[in-house]
């Protein structure tokens, strides 16, 4: 498959951090290309560098050395607001806490980014409240998020992940916050999602379950992305 067949493609990604005087080598000649539609877990010990690859894949960090290619662009040489619109438009972030605006409703949060991208307020109301009703939360959309259970948040940061209609869904621990039972709901929920818009997901998890149903997991080994 040519790059420009794969959602994500890192290519011989390297990352590397100073420790006062130890360089440690989080990724170290990293490779990880993930196919349309396709749901992979993450599953490596903590400081392994899940959170490290995650902020690469997004285009949060550069890497020191290697390519990063979302949907068949290399993202190295762009700047700074061309990374920026990548990202907004093609990149939904879900984080183990849910980092919703506590003043603001489910709705309003899911519709922030829509809006953020230019689309009107009955059009991203429109779709905010499609993903809730899809997400099973419909009820909810008029609360804040300090009045929503702490699943009932994490399907509207889920909601807002997904709002723009991103090709590529890269999650960190979504559900390591939540008891087992509504860790699974929620999981549900989320594959779904994923399968029915037909996205490609990167999910950082330490849940082996969850990992077990996705399409295949990966490690990180010596800086490496080796299958799990
Ligand atoms: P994980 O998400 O698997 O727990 P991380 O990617 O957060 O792992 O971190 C991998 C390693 O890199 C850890 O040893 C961590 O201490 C180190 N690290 C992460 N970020 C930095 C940083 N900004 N500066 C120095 N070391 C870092």
């Amino acid at each position: 498959m040519s790059t420009s067949e794969h959602v994500l493609d890192l290519r011989d990604v390297k990352r590397h951090y100073h420790q006062g005087a130890r360089t440690l080598a989080v990724l170290d000649g990293a490779d990880l290309a993930i196919r349309p539609g396709e749901m992979v877990a993450l599953v490596a010990p903590s400081g392994a560098g899940k959170s490290t690859l995650l902020h690469v894949a997004g285009l949060l960090e550069r890497p020191d050395a290697g390519e990063v290619f979302v949907g068949g662009r290399a993202c190295g040489r762009l700047n700074d607001d061309e990374r920026t619109a990548i990202r907004r438009n093609g990149i939904g972030f879900v984080y183990q806490f849910h980092h919703l605006l506590p003043e603001f409703t489910a709705l309003e949060n899911i519709m922030m980014p829509q809006l953020v991208r230019g689309l009107s307020q009955a059009e991203a109301s429109e779709r905010a409240r499609q993903l809730l009703d899809y997400l099973k939360i419909g009820h909810r959309g008029e609360h804040r998020p300090p009045e929503l259970s702490g699943g009932e948040q994490q399907r509207v940061a889920i909601a807002r992940a997904v709002a723009n209609a991103p090709v590529l869904l890269l999650a960190d621990e979504p559900t390591g916050n939540l008891d087992p039972q509504t860790a699974g709901h929620v999981f549900d929920a989320l594959d779904a999602l994923v399968r029915r818009s037909g996205l490609s997901a990167l999910i950082a998890t330490h849940n082996y379950d969850l990992a077990a149903r996705m399409d295949r997991k990966v490690t990180i080994a010596d800086g490496k992305v080796t299958a799990a």
